[in-house]
Order: C-alpha cells, then structure tokens, then sequence
C-alpha cells in the first residue's frame, strides 16, 4: 500500500460558501498532486459508515446531518509524508485552536463544520479512498 497518499473532503460548509478554489490552492501550492477528485453528496449510509469509529459519540447525529445536507469535494492527494503533511496543512480540529494559516483556520466556522477532512493514517487513506473512488478514477 502507497504511504504517499491521503484522502480528504471538502465538507458542506466549505462547498457552500464558495470556498473550493481557495483551498484547492492552497492545497496545490503546499505540494500536493491531485490524484481523484470529484463532487458528490454522502447519503445517510454513507455518512453513517464512513464515520462508523466515531457512532458511539453525542456528536455523531449531528455529524450526519452536517456531511449529508450538500454537496462535498472528495478527493485523493499524493506528496511525500501526505498524511501528516495534510493533517499539518488542515490543522487541528477545532479552528480555534488551529495554527495561523491553516485551513481550517482560513475556512472553519466551528469544531463540528470545519470545512475540510484530512485521513489520520495510511490504512485510513487508503480504506477512504476506496470508499469513494473506483481505481480507474485514480490517476
Ligand atoms: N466533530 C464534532 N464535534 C467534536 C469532534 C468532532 O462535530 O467534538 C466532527 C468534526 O466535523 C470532525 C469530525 O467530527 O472533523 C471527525 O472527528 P475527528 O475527531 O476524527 O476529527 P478530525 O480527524 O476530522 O480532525
Ligand atoms: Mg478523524
């Protein structure tokens, strides 16, 4: 399995506010080769399995709610260390507590509407990936 990938979306709120050539730049300019990409919305079931870790959580109702209500950006990203790059580039969580110039700092409104997911690991990338894209939409 490739450690030079990972998987994010730009969520709802961040498709909604017209915010996705912005951070589209960001990303490119910070290194990252776009290797799928795609607009799409998760359905209730989707939703529901690709967050399954987090079903025990009192926010996973409203995580849900929050990732189905639009449209999202799902896409696969390559760079040397792309995990914890991405996870460096997005920053922590909850914007408040976000580095300077991150993107969830740039774009966040909140802890639950953060505007971007980053995978925390390489099986995780790679499980994510899978979930919304087909090899032959790899490239
Ligand atoms: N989330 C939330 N409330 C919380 C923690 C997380 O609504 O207290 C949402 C938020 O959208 C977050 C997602 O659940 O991005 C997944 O949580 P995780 O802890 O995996 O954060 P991430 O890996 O996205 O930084
Ligand atoms: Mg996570």
């Amino acid at each position: 399995m490739a450690t030079n990938r990972t998987f994010t979306m730009l969520k709802p709120d961040a498709v909604e506010k017209g915010h996705i050539g912005a951070i589209l730049d960001k990303i490119s300019a910070s290194g990252f080769r776009i290797v799928a990409m795609k607009l799409t919305q998760m359905t209730k079931h989707d939703a529901e399995t690709f967050y399954a870790i987090h079903k025990e959580r009192p926010f996973f109702g409203e995580l849900v709610e929050y990732m189905t209500r639009g449209p999202i950006v799902a896409a696969i990203l390559e760079k040397d260390n792309a995990v914890d790059d991405f996870r460096t580039l997005i920053g922590a969580t909850n914007p408040a507590d976000a580095a300077e110039g991150t993107i969830r700092k740039l774009f966040a409104n909140s802890i639950s509407e953060n505007a971007v997911h980053g995978s925390d690991s390489d099986d995780n990338a790679a499980i994510e990936s899978a979930f919304h894209f087909s090899g032959r939409e790899m490239f």
